[in-house]
């Protein structure tokens, strides 16, 4: 299972595509099942690891990923964090910095002792110790300008954007760093992957992709000694060349672009995965499911995944039908 992963996202030759999700796993089925229930799988690592353990032998998933959110490294950083909720994500209630002009404000935290960035590391040690031979190990973190739109306003960091605050490139700057240093402590504890996760970037267009959120991305992933999967939520087709130009390994893709035209973009650049929509896998049936996942893997799909993270409310039977696709 994991040689399969480590052929598909090298680009070479497989028997089948496999059925891996770098972005979150947590459904509520799979929290019933497991007595591992939001938001406690989000604050202590037994019950972490034991959720994404679950996508993997429950879920017939080919992969096991934590965390289920992204607000861990900001929390660290200061942000106040609420909705803490089964089904939901938590979000920044009360965000750190109110400009980039207050960088200097924040404090560099140490991923091995500050926040929750220990529980997710101490979850990866676990899942490495249990499955970490067999089966790919992802872990997330932010993009640095995520980091950025959790951060502040977002409002106020599209403002900067368009206005261009120069302190914004310091604190880029500030968030690469640790973002390097968190990612790669995920790898020492045993990640196979480390994805990207941004969910803010798709509307920026090329020119402030590239000056705001690639040219981090790419130093992030070249100091990196592990696969690195980028996924940016929503309709990427105007960056998705310069994603591949950040030297990611795989790049994840949302249901707004088809997987054929990523394909012809990226050519033999990184690996493609996607994209099947998490609409349908939410609210859609079986079937529905099964067909559009076979839709993927016949446009040439290298990586078969949902086009984003799982909806808690998933049913169980949808995540499965994944790799039914397969066979
Ligand atoms: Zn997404």
């Amino acid at each position: 299972m994991l040689e399969r992963f480590v052929q598909a996202i090298e680009l070479k030759e497989v028997d089948r595509v496999p059925v891996a999700c770098p972005l979150q796993t947590g459904i509520v089925d799979l929290m019933k099942e497991t007595g591992a229930y939001w938001p406690e799988a989000h604050k202590n690592s037994e019950k972490m690891a034991e959720l994404a353990l679950s996508a993997f032998k429950l879920g017939n998933l080919e992969s096991v990923r934590v965390p289920y959110e992204n607000c861990v490294e900001v929390e660290a950083l200061g942000c106040v964090l609420g909705n803490w909720k089964i089904d939901e994500q938590p979000r920044v209630e009360k965000h750190a910095i109110s400009t980039s002009k207050e960088y200097e404000k924040l404090r560099m935290p140490d991923p091995s002792k500050d926040g929750r960035m220990p529980v997710v590391i101490k979850a990866v040690r676990i899942l490495k110790e249990r499955v970490g031979d067999e089966v790919p190990i992802f872990a997330a973190v932010s993009s640095p300008f995520e980091m950025l739109a959790r951060l502040m306003d977002y409002t106020q960091l599209l403002r900067e954007v368009f206005t261009g605050v120069e302190e914004m490139h310091s604190l880029l700057e500030f968030a690469t760093e640790l973002e390097t240093m968190y990612a790669q402590h995920l790898v020492d504890a045993g990640a196979t992957a480390i994805t990207l996760v941004n969910g803010s970037s798709s509307n920026l267009g090329p020119k402030f992709y590239g000056e705001y959120s690639m040219k981090y991305e790419k130093e992030l992933i070249e100091n990196l000694d592990a696969y690195t999967i980028i996924h940016i939520c929503g309709d990427t087709s105007l960056i998705l060349d310069q994603m591949a130009q950040t030297g990611a390994d795989g790049l994840s893709i949302d249901s707004h672009v088809p997987v054929s035209k990523a394909k012809e973009i990226v050519g033999k650049r990184s690996a493609i995965i996607g994209n099947v929509s998490t609409t349908n896998l939410w609210k859609g049936s079986p079937d529905e499911i099964i067909a559009e996942a076979k839709r993927c893997i016949n446009d040439g799909v290298d990586i078969l995944a949902p086009a984003c993270g799982f909806p808690p409310r998933t049913p169980l039977e949808n995540m499965k039908s994944l790799k039914r696709a397969l066979v």
